[in-house]
């Protein structure tokens, strides 16, 4: 068996033998669905900087301004499409009893590929929360049909469940991710430069415990020195290869068909990264 066009077959096999795999997404997987960052001068939006909307101040300020340049991102998200990447992390999740996709997007899509239920450490795009009751609820009606809503319970104003700038996160989801990356034996760390933090702690959590982590990025990031392997390429490019051969691979383990020896006295076996 060839390994997948630019994935080491023992990276192929390390991941293969996990069992406990942790998958974290980033916003270079979304940007390749065309949502953009929203980040610096990418995200300008009416001249306004992401920066000076995505705060409390911001919506405390003018929450009609918040709220409408959420609706004007939901609005691109909604004409979005999952990408291939996203498919075979949902591809991915089916063929793992212990499976954890922990994501820094807002945005829905791997839901929408088929995952059931990632941990969201930024929130989601479309949900709100009632600034009084702190309940959350699903946002009814895209564009809005009232800017800004409010809560169907109390009347008070509704705001996007999604972390702003200063804000810590969720404590329930970064404990599970936390708690996921401890314990798993393999992560992949797929479009986020590992740089805004706590998430960044993630790979290193993981890769302190002992867990196979590799990274799937466009270029090399603060934390490649320290994890075991980077794939550089698109999102959408790198992961159904290595999907495929991972799965194929899984595959022939469970059917006992195990072609490492044949294929390591071939000479087709590349040493493991670890
Ligand atoms: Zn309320």
């Amino acid at each position: 068996m060839k390994p997948a066009s630019g994935i080491a077959h023992g990276l192929i096999e390390r991941l293969g033998r996990s069992s406990r795999l942790v998958v974290l997404t980033g916003s270079g997987v979304s940007r390749e669905s065309g949502i953009p960052t929203f980040r610096g001068e990418e995200g300008l939006w009416r001249q306004h900087r992401p920066e000076d909307l995505a705060t409390w101040e911001a919506f405390d300020r003018d929450p009609v301004l918040v709220w409408s340049w959420y609706d004007y991102r939901r609005r691109i998200i909604a004409d979005a499409e999952p990408n291939k990447a996203h498919r075979a992390i949902a591809r991915l999740e089916g063929d793992f009893d212990d499976f954890t996709l922990v994501t820094q997007n807002v945005d829905g899509l791997h839901e929408r590929a088929g995952s059931g239920g990632p941990v969201e450490l930024h929130g989601n795009i479309w949900r709100a929360r009632c600034t009084k009751e702190l309940t959350t609820v699903d946002l009814p009606g895209n564009p809005l049909a009232r800017i800004p809503p409010k809560c169907t319970v109390c009347g008070s104003l509704l705001r996007p469940d999604v972390v702003w700038f200063g804000e810590p996160l969720p404590m329930e989801a970064y404990e599970t991710s936390h708690q996921a990356a401890s314990t798993c034996d393999a992560m992949l760390v797929v479009g986020t430069s590992a740089v805004v933090r706590p998430a960044a702690s993630l790979p290193l959590v993981a890769k302190h415990n002992g867990a196979f982590v590799v990274e799937v990025n466009m270029t090399y990031t603060p934390i490649s020195a320290l994890i075991d392997a980077t794939l550089i390429g698109k999102a959408g490019d790198v992961l159904p290869k290595l999907v495929d051969a991972l799965l194929d691979r899984r595959s022939g383990m469970r059917s006992g068909n195990d072609h490492q020896d044949a294929e390591a006295e071939n000479g087709v076996r590349e040493p493991t990264a670890s």
